[in-house]
């Protein structure tokens, strides 16, 4: 008889895994604030938010408590010709909170869904205008969209998986990741900001580009960078010039992460289409929403079939609404600011230290996000034993050293999660 562990190692695969040698497990048995307790007892800070989405803390109240109501009335219903109040609310907050005229919602399944409706709106609404050449889309190297194989597509073509998957992906135009670090001064000169690339390629493509797909201002998965808010005014200027569809994807941006409900408040812009997913519920339930301006809904009417030809099963799954009403409220009573401002204000100071040891290159903080990227790539599995040894859930990957930890975490153990990083970067130079 396989004990519960050996049981799981047979037969579930694991993210970016393989089946026959699994990576080591921790079996969790109780997640609460911004703790994981493990089978064995042991308990360590969850760093990562559990991949950025659990804003609030795992178990916030608010949020059980709404998902329990829910689940007492009506865990799922289809969303073909029927509706409820979930979904109602949960609209009434999102269109209160994205700007105006960014008011069409669809909800989806998860971020990589949600960014495929996104590129299906954009190509079904350029068709409709009589622009059946725009098939394709274009992006920023650098950038993570997610794993389905459209979104992997447009996805950094050398660390995404274009390596992996090649001929299968269908080819999508790429142009520099944006140059300018987030607090530099900003670059007048298009040549060097990165946009006269993106004007010459719509000089020459734009007939064939449906739409642009970006991080705002964090580029996530693809290489945790954070760049200058006046590339995105830039490029929303020339996807306007060309009729190129801007598509914002804040799926691990939005809610709060970088110190603005949305990371486009940085720059003031807005996009033609939104995703929104991780955060949304406060992460306790998988949900996610493109939504869309009013022109890009109309355009798709308009053409034929005149109909979003997008309708998954789980569509508007009231549990997940109710959380994303009880996460939305949560964020709309603000105590989240200043919790940001606190926790981007420890990591800056408490991974200072970090600049001066020999194989870090860079650190960086904005928001709830603190990033050490080393020289050469990090021993990743002796960096997450020790940190998991001593309390502190992280998952380097690559050169990248990173922490996401929920708003609630408190000062004491936000220093403990900054201490754990800079051991393991002491540890890669050479000096415990
Ligand atoms: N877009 C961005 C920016 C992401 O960071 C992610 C996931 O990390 C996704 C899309 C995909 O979301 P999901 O994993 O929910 O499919």
């Amino acid at each position: 008889m396989l004990s519960a562990d050996e049981f799981d190692r047979r037969h579930i695969w694991r993210p970016y895994a393989s089946m026959m040698t699994p990576p080591p497990l921790h079996r969790i048995t109780d997640a609460q604030g911004v703790y994981l307790t493990r089978a064995d007892g042991g308990r360590m800070i969850d760093a990562m938010s559990s991949w950025w989405c659990m804003a609030h803390g795992h178990r916030r109240p608010e949020i059980v408590a709404a998902m329990a109501a829910q689940l007492q009335r009506m865990p799922h219903v289809m969303f073909g010709g029927l509706t409820h109040d979930p979904a109602t609310e949960l609209a009434q907050r999102l269109v209160r909170l994205l700007p105006p005229g960014l008011d069409c919602i669809f909800y989806a399944d998860s971020g990589s869904v949600a960014v495929e409706v996104a590129l299906k709106m954009a190509r079904q609404a350029q068709a409709a205008r009589g622009h059946a050449t725009r098939t394709m889309f274009a992006s920023a190297r650098g950038g993570y969209h997610g794993d389905t194989w459209k979104a992997m597509s447009l996805c950094d073509p050398e660390t995404g998986m274009h390596g992996h998957f090649g001929g299968s992906l269908q080819p999508q135009f790429f142009v520099r990741r944006p140059p300018v670090a987030f607090g530099d001064a900003w670059i007048e000169d298009p040549a060097l900001n990165g946009l006269q690339e993106v004007e010459t390629l719509f000089a020459e493509q734009a007939g064939r580009i449906a739409g642009f797909i970006i991080e705002p201002v964090v580029q996530g998965a693809g290489g945790m960078r954070f760049y200058h808010p006046r590339y995105l005014a830039g490029l929303r200027r020339l996807c306007d010039a060309a009729g190129v569809l801007l598509i914002f994807d804040e799926v691990a941006t939005g809610f709060g992460r970088t110190g603005r409900m949305f990371a486009m408040e940085h720059a003031g812009v807005w996009p033609d289409i939104i995703c929104l997913g991780k955060a949304l519920t406060g992460g306790h339930i998988t949900f996610a929403a493109t939504v869309a301006s009013r022109a890009v809904a109309q355009a798709i009417a308009g053409g034929s079939p005149g109909l979003l030809m997008h309708g998954p099963t789980f569509m508007g799954n009231p549990l997940a609404c109710a959380a994303a009403c009880a996460s939305l409220d949560l964020l709309q009573a603000g105590a989240w600011r200043d919790d940001v401002a606190r926790i981007e204000a420890g990591l800056t100071i408490g991974l200072a230290p970090a600049r001066d040891m020999p194989a870090v290159a860079d650190v960086r903080v904005l928001g709830a996000i603190g990033v050490v990227e080393m020289r050469s790539p990090i021993d990743v599995d002796r960096a997450h034993a020790r940190a998991v040894a001593s309390g502190v859930y992280l998952r380097p990957f690559g050169r990248l050293l990173y922490t996401m930890p929920p708003f609630i975490t408190s000062d004491r153990e936000l220093e403990q999660i900054v201490t754990e990083m800079l051991n393991i970067c002491m540890i890669e130079s050479g000096d415990i």
